[in-house]
C-alpha cells in the first residue's frame, strides 16, 4: 500500500501538485480542521513529566500515563483511538485536546538503489521541512530538520538560501523519526525492493536536515529527552548527533547536558578569512573562540568530536587547506568527515574532483588525522539538506 502510494507520487509533478492541492484545499480537509478546532499542541510535545500532570488534573489514575506513552513510543500507533486499554472518555478527551501528528507527508521520493528515501512534510501553518532516511546493512539514520529554514546563510546550502522562517516545535521534531520509525517497524510486502529486512528499528538520528540544531537549543534537547526516554522509544543518547555551523554558547551548553549525544561541527574551512565567506557565523564566532568552546566540550564529556568539510573545487580543497586543517585540530580527539559539495542551483559550488579529494584525505591521513570520505546519499533525489523543499518550492512561486 505504501509503496503504491510512493510510485504514485515519484514524478516531482505528482509532488508538486500535491503540496498545491495540500495547501489550497487544507481548510477543507479534516487533517488541517483537526488542528484548528482541536489545541495547537501535538501530543509529541508533551514529556513524559507534563503529560502525568494533565491526566493528574484530569482526575485520572497515576498509571496511565505510562501505557499512553508505550502507544506513542513502543507501539507507534496513528491516532488516539488504537489505544485500546484506555477508557473511551479518556481517548475522547485527548483527541479534543491535542492533535496527533503535527505532520503530513505531501510527498516522498525514493533513490534509485532505495537505499535512500526522502520526505517532505506539510507542517500545521503550510511551511514545509524535509527529512531523509538512510539505510545502511547496519544502521538505519534519520536525518531530521530542527528548524524551517535557516537563518545562517551559508552560501553553498540549500536552506542557507532559502532564509529562516521559523524554528520547530518538539512535537515537529520528534515526529519526524516516529514517521519513519512506523515504516521500519512494519513487515515488508513480498515483492518490496529495499535492501533490508523489516520490521527493524531506527538506529542513529543526525540533526543534519534543515535548520541550526543549536539556534532551536530547548526545543531540540526537549525532543532528545522523549526520543532517549527509556519507557518510550529509548534511542541511545549515543546514536543522536547533533550537527552545528559552530554556535559557541550552544557547544558549551551541551557540554553541560548529562546525555552522551554526538556534536558535529560543520567546518569547511580552517582559517577565518575563508571561513567568513563560507560560515559567515563565522564572523560572529571565529575559529579561535570556536575551537576553545570544542576544547571545553571535548574536556567535559570526553567525547571525540566529528567536523563536518564539504569540498569545494578551488575553494577549499588544496594542500595548503589540508595543512591548516591538520594544525587546527592538532591534539584534538577529531574525526574529518570529507564530503563532496552537492551543487545547488543558483550557487557557484562545485564539488572537488577525485583526485583532489583523494589527495586532500590522504595529506590528513599523514598527519594522522581520521579521515573518512563520506559520499553524500540519494544525488537523485536531492538529497541535499534542503533542496527537495526549495526544488519544490521554486516550482510553486509564479
Ligand atoms: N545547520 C547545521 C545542520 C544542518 S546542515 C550545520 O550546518 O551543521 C547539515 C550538513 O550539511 C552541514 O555539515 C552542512 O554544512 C552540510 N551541507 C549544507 N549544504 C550542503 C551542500 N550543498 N553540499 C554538501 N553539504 C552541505
Ligand atoms: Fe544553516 Fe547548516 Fe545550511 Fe549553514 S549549512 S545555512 S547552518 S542549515
Amino acid at each position: 500500500m505504501i509503496l503504491g502510494v510512493l510510485r504514485a507520487l515519484r514524478t516531482p509533478r505528482n509532488c508538486f501538485a500535491r503540496l498545491q492541492q495540500a495547501r489550497e484545499t487544507s481548510s477543507r480537509t479534516s487533517w488541517v480542521r483537526a488542528m484548528t478546532e482541536t489545541g495547537e499542541k501535538a501530543v509529541y510535545d508533551l514529556s513524559f513529566e507534563e503529560l502525568e500532570e494533565i491526566l493528574s488534573r484530569w482526575g485520572e489514575a497515576r498509571y496511565r500515563a505510562r501505557q499512553i506513552w508505550e502507544w506513542l513510543y513502543s507501539s507507534l500507533v496513528t491516532d488516539f483511538q488504537q489505544m485500546s486499554n484506555l477508557p473511551g472518555v479518556l481517548r475522547a478527551r485527548l483527541a479534543e485536546t491535542y492533535r496527533f501528528s503535527p505532520l503530513q507527508q505531501v510527498t516522498e521520493i525514493v533513490s534509485n538503489n532505495r537505499w535512500t528515501r526522502k520526505s517532505l512534510f506539510l507542517l500545521p501553518d503550510h511551511q514545509t521541512i524535509e527529512t531523509v532516511l538512510m539505510l545502511y546493512k547496519k544502521r538505519r539514520t534519520l536525518c531530521i530538520s530542527s528548524q524551517v529554514g535557516c537563518g545562517m546563510g551559508c552560501p553553498f546550502c540549500a536552506t542557507g538560501l532559502s532564509g529562516f522562517t521559523r524554528n520547530l516545535s518538539v512535537g515537529e521534531i520528534v515526529a519526524q523519526v516516529i514517521h519513519y520509525a512506523r515504516w521500519l517497524a512494519v513487515p515488508a510486502p513480498a515483492d518490496e525492493r529495499v535492501p533490508i529486512e523489516r520490521p527493524t528499528r531506527v538506529t542513529n538520528v543526525v540533526f543534519m536536515g534543515m535548520g541550526e540544531p543549536m539556534a532551536n537549543y530547548e526545543r531540540v534537547w526537549q525532543a532528545i529527552r522523549i526520543l532517549t526516554d527509556r519507557r518510550g522509544f529509548g534511542l541511545g543518547a549515543r546514536h543522536i548527533t547533533v550537527s552545528t555551523v559552530g554556535i559557541v554558547p550552544g557547544i558549551l551548553h551541551m557540554a553541560e547536558e548529562p546525555l552522551q549525544v554526538r556534536l558535529a561541527i560543520s567546518l569547511h574551512a580552517a582559517e577565518d578569512e575563508l571561513r567568513d565567506t563560507l560560515v559567515p557565523i563565522n564572523r560572529r564566532y571565529p575559529l579561535r573562540e570556536l575551537m576553545n568552546a570544542v576544547r571545553h566540550y571535548v574536556q567535559r564529556t570526553g567525547r571525540r568530536v566529528t567536523f563536518e568539510y564539504a569540498l569545494m573545487r578551488g575553494i577549499n580543497d588544496q594542500p595548503r587547506h589540508a595543512r591548516a586543517l591538520v594544525r587546527l585540530l592538532a591534539g584534538l580527539p577529531a574525526h574529518v568527515n570529507l564530503i563532496p559539495i552537492n551543487p545547488v542551483e543558483g550557487a557557484p559550488f562545485q564539488p572537488s574532483t577525485r583526485r583532489e579529494t583523494v589527495r586532500f584525505a590522504r595529506l590528513l591521513e599523514e598527519a594522522d588525522v581520521p579521515v573518512t570520505v563520506r559520499l553524500r546519499r540519494g544525488l537523485d533525489i536531492n538529497a541535499g539538506c534542503g533542496q527537495l523543499r526549495r526544488h519544490v518550492l521554486e516550482k510553486l512561486t509564479p
